[in-house]
């Protein structure tokens, strides 16, 4: 693990205490601390694992060690780091791992832009790590450490960007799943403060997770129960709190992809043609409402910090990924799952219209997605094979995207479990299945 370190799109990831060890964390804190320089102010976060403590610890001792300032936000979602740290800290630092197990944990990287680490970046990084060459500051100047709040002016910023009064108005009564996660000091607040109806559950902080950390049709069986009992809208988040998932009234759990193209529609139609970015793997649904208001697209890789990239570089107005990430580049440079949730309440306060409804009115599509076990070090020549036979027009900007006349496929390495995920969509739902199972069958052939 020490020699070779791996940024993934989710940053760097194992098991707590096994992979992810407080010598390693320490390690990572004097690297970035080196990377962003002596007397410099780094912002550190974490979610509420178990193991989370003792591992923002060591980057904190890693961070003073190599005279960077600490300034600690205790618990707080991924994107309140990259909310605080832009313009106001060198960069930022998340110890978390997401949507993954209990046993698990991570830590993320943020730059002075806001934005996570990536590119030229990542291998400047990589290379401090690598050569052990870290500052070392002597007794008198080493860094500083406080404890700070991160929270309340987000809370004051955040609220700026909606019509908290229509919202109140319109009586939406909103219950939340906060996964026991980063999200449970945050999100009750800004409902509290919008002054609207909710109720929340999984709200622990113990790193005892009531339901996976992922939020999924699966585990969010006792959310959609809530809602279609009592409520207009459920919303849930994972353990980090930059992804967000929402409930139908009718207790129904609404892909990322729907939501973003949803949300997309609406801002579109107030902002006129803009740019919207989302990854290779999302719903072609996007498509129909980017042709509706003449309006342009961008596809990236899979990863919101590709979508947030080029959100940035190109001026775009918002961006999603299939996998509920939401990024409103006019507030947060990356998914911010409290931010969504807060949009949603906006455009149903604003269209008078349930969720049920506002989805009805979309086009619509089918989706499959299965996962095939492969071992890490075959998933590339699993797709290199499967492409060598194709006679049909493909994309390889994020593993391998085959297109058919009524629909796609597309296959892509997992960068945490040694899977092969296999995705098919079409308008029709049966062809949909028919796709994956193509899809799968090639990739098992591939396999042999
Ligand atoms: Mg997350």
């Amino acid at each position: 693990m020490t020699k070779d370190i791996k940024f993934g799109t989710a940053g760097i990831r194992g098991i707590a205490n096994r992979e992810i060890t407080p010598e390693i964390a320490l390690k990572l804190g004097k690297t970035f601390g080196t990377f962003v320089g002596k007397e410099k102010t780094v912002l550190i976060g974490r979610d509420t694992r178990t193991s989370s403590e003792m591992i923002k610890n060591a980057v904190v001792s890693g961070l003073l060690s190599a005279g960077c300032n600490v300034e600690d936000a205790g618990i707080i979602p991924i994107p309140l780091v990259n909310f605080n740290v832009k313009d106001k800290y060198a960069g930022g630092i998340m110890v978390t791992s997401s949507h993954n197990p209990p046993e698990w944990n991570g830590i993320k990287f943020i730059l002075e832009t806001g934005i996570e680490i990536s590119g030229k970046d990542e291998e400047r990084f990589e290379k401090i790590f690598k050569s052990g060459n870290f500052d070392q500051p002597d007794w008198k100047n080493l860094g500083s450490y406080k404890k700070t709040d991160a929270v309340s002016n987000y809370i004051e910023s955040a609220l700026r960007h909606i019509d908290t009064g229509k919202i109140k108005e319109a009586g939406i009564k909103v219950a939340a799943d906060l996964a026991d996660g980063a999200q449970t000091e945050l999100f009750p607040k800004l409902l509290e403060k919008i002054g609207i109806k909710f109720e929340i559950i999984n709200k622990k902080q113990d790193g005892k997770f009531s339901r996976p950390p992922e939020p999924t049709d699966k585990t969010l069986k006792d959310l959609k129960e809530l809602v279609k009992n009592d409520y207009d809208l459920g919303i849930a988040f994972d353990c980090d709190g930059d992804r967000m998932v929402s409930v139908t009234g009718k207790g129904k759990v609404i892909p990322g992809d729907i939501l973003g193209t949803l949300i997309a529609d609406y801002l579109l139609k107030k902002a006129g043609p803009e740019l919207i970015v989302t990854p290779i793997a999302t719903s072609s649904i996007i498509d129909d409402i980017i042709e509706k208001h003449n309006a342009d697209i961008k596809r990236t890789q899979v990863g919101s910090k590709y979508v947030a990239k080029i959100l940035s570089e190109r001026n775009g107005l918002f961006g999603f990924e299939e996998s509920d990430g939401f990024v409103f580049p006019e507030f947060n440079l990356t998914k911010d799952g409290g931010f969504a949730a807060l949009k949603l309440l906006d455009i149903l306060a604003e269209t008078g219209k349930s969720l049920d409804k506002l989805i009805d009115e979309l086009p619509d599509y089918h989706q499959v997605k299965k996962k095939v076990k492969c071992p890490d070090n075959k998933k590339e020549k699993v797709i290199k094979k499967v492409k060598s036979k194709l006679k049909r027009k493909y994309s390889t900007m994020d593993g391998l995207k085959i297109f058919f006349k009524n629909g796609w496929i597309l296959i892509r390495p997992s960068g945490t479990e040694p899977i092969l995920r296999v995705y098919a969509e079409s308008r029709s739902k049966q062809r949909a299945k028919e796709l994956n199972e193509i899809g799968i069958k090639k990739v098992r052939k591939a396999l042999k």
